[in-house]
């Protein structure tokens, strides 16, 4: 639809125009900074930084009804840098003109309501919001929309040039770190630092494949990140690991989407998703906060963040119910199937304490809940939730199996409706299932195979064919029929077909 067809009312703000004043405000010392610099933590006390618009309250002189509307009808555009997570401008980066927007396909990705038997066997209605249909397959391409526009926008007005981008990376943030950096080339290169065997072979191929330059450092994510961080003090470099606030900020659009897709009603749902680094669930808990605060929506819904046992501080943290009492204690991670989330001391701690607390005041209750879940546990539901026509990652199956969880633990009621991240998808951790499938799990997995959740492949190959065909050698008229015949009957064996 033309912008000019649209009804009177919305047609003055279909198009966001640049507006608001972004500043960078440390959650330690309370200090403000401008955005013409990259900033990843306080120059004055260290500490990390979300971004705040400065006119934020003049979103708030449109109505949450009018919002609605202009959201809806703008998903009506053909314009594809209000395609992705800039349908929100307002709320996501007012500041970046739309002709700085990387948009790469990222955002509005599908909500699908699980099938009645997977419903049963959950115990909750429930949807999984796949973000694993995103670019580079998982949900980081969000932020890194919002990242990388930033920095498309400050190289447009010259305030920087020959970026290198730079992160340290569970797998996924560097392939969509690598991929955004290359559509940027050659203004924007991209280098990326992996923990060493730590990430799955498909996930090293993204960065590999988008020409970034790729280091195997030993170790785990959490090395990866103080060495990272080390650089980006040191060296001119653009640091786009969640510490790196515009990507919460793009993450935040994960919020605005569930809220949009369910005609902005969440009163009644739990939204659930996996901590790793803590990005995320700070952005979506923030995204909600500034939906409601402009009467976009109006209830806040129930946040539940999962963890696995062998990845756990910010569920160890919450567990002591005397907020005063809580101290932060990173931990030592073991193997995980749920590997992008296999972080010991998160980034973004600080912003969850900051954030749970006001989420929970603004609610009035206790509204934000966190689950710890086996890893048996993690990949038996992801197993099952394919079985079932999803396409979960082992962190989709973390949500679903914290969600599980939570309903036993009555966190969840009956009539409540949960939305499960699948935070990537199933194809990058096949190697998992392949473990599951062959029941090869070193010990420290602490995985062992359900022999009803095994699935393998069966070779077709009649002892008393003599000849079979092979690549370059295709078989002779009554050989080819012979083995047509012969393999259709043992695999009708197999399945027990009756002939018609
Ligand atoms: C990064 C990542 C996580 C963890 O998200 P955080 O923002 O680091 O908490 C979970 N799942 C997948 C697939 C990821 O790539
Ligand atoms: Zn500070």
């Amino acid at each position: 639809m033309k912008p000019e067809d649209f009804p009177k009312e919305i047609k003055q703000y279909i198009i966001p125009e640049q507006r608001g004043k972004i500043v960078y405000r440390c959650l330690g010392c309370g200090l403000e900074f401008g955005i013409e610099k990259l900033l990843y933590t306080c120059p004055n006390c260290g500490q990390v930084l979300l971004i705040y618009d400065l006119q934020f309250d003049g979103l708030k002189k449109i109505s949450g009804k009018l919002w609605r509307k202009i959201f809806d009808y703008r998903r009506m555009l053909t314009i594809p840098a209000l395609k992705g997570i800039y349908l929100y401008h307002e709320f996501i980066g007012p500041v970046i003109p739309l002709e700085s927007v990387v948009y790469l396909g990222e955002g509005h990705t599908p909500v699908i309501e699980a099938n009645s038997f997977l419903q049963k066997k959950a115990g909750v209605r429930f949807f999984f919001k796949n973000d694993g249909q995103n670019p580079s397959a998982s949900f980081k391409d969000r932020g890194m929309a919002s990242a990388l526009s930033y920095i498309n926008f400050l190289i447009k007005n010259k305030h920087i040039s020959d970026v290198l981008a730079i992160c340290a990376s569970t797998g996924d943030t560097s392939a969509s770190a690598a991929l955004y950096a290359s559509f940027l080339q050659p203004h924007v290169k991209s280098a990326v630092l992996l923990p060493h065997k730590k990430v799955t072979p498909q996930q090293l191929s993204q960065p590999l494949g988008s020409g970034a330059a790729v280091f195997e450092i030993p170790g785990v994510f959490d090395d990866c990140m103080k060495v990272v961080e080390a650089m980006s003090e040191k060296y001119n470099v653009a640091l786009l690991n969640s510490k790196n606030a515009w990507r919460i900020l793009g993450q935040e659009s994960y919020s605005y989407e569930i809220a949009q897709n369910f005609e902005y009603n969440v009163k009644d749902k739990v939204i659930v998703l996996p901590i790793g680094n803590a990005g995320n669930i700070t952005a979506v808990i923030n995204g909600f906060l500034k939906f409601y605060e402009t009467g976009i929506i109006e209830s806040l819904p129930k946040i539940i963040g999962v963890q696995s046992e062998h990845a756990n501080p910010v569920y160890r943290y919450y567990l002591e119910p005397d907020a005063k009492k809580r101290k932060f204690i990173p931990v030592t991670v073991k193997p995980s199937v749920a590997q992008a989330a296999m972080i010991g001391n998160p980034v973004s701690m600080p912003r969850v304490i900051h954030l749970v607390d006001m989420y929970n005041r603004i609610s009035g209750r206790k509204n934000v809940f966190f689950i710890e879940v086996s890893e048996q546990e993690i990949i038996d539901w992801e197993l099952t939730a394919n079985r079932n026509g999803h396409i979960a990652c082992t962190h989709g199956g973390e949500s679903l199996a914290g969600l599980v969880k939570a309903k036993k633990q009555k966190i969840v009621k009956n009539t409540d409706i949960a939305v499960v991240d699948s935070t990537a998808h199933a194809l990058k951790f096949s190697g998992f299932q392949e473990m599951y499938f062959e029941n090869s799990f070193p010990p420290e997995f602490e995985i062992t195979s359900d022999p009803d959740l095994i699935n393998t492949p069966v070779l077709v190959s009649p002892k008393d064919l003599k000849k079979v065909p092979a690549p370059g050698k295709p078989l002779k008229k009554n050989d080819f029929k012979r083995f047509v015949k012969r393999v259709s009957e043992e695999i009708a064996t197999t399945l027990n077909l009756k002939t018609r």
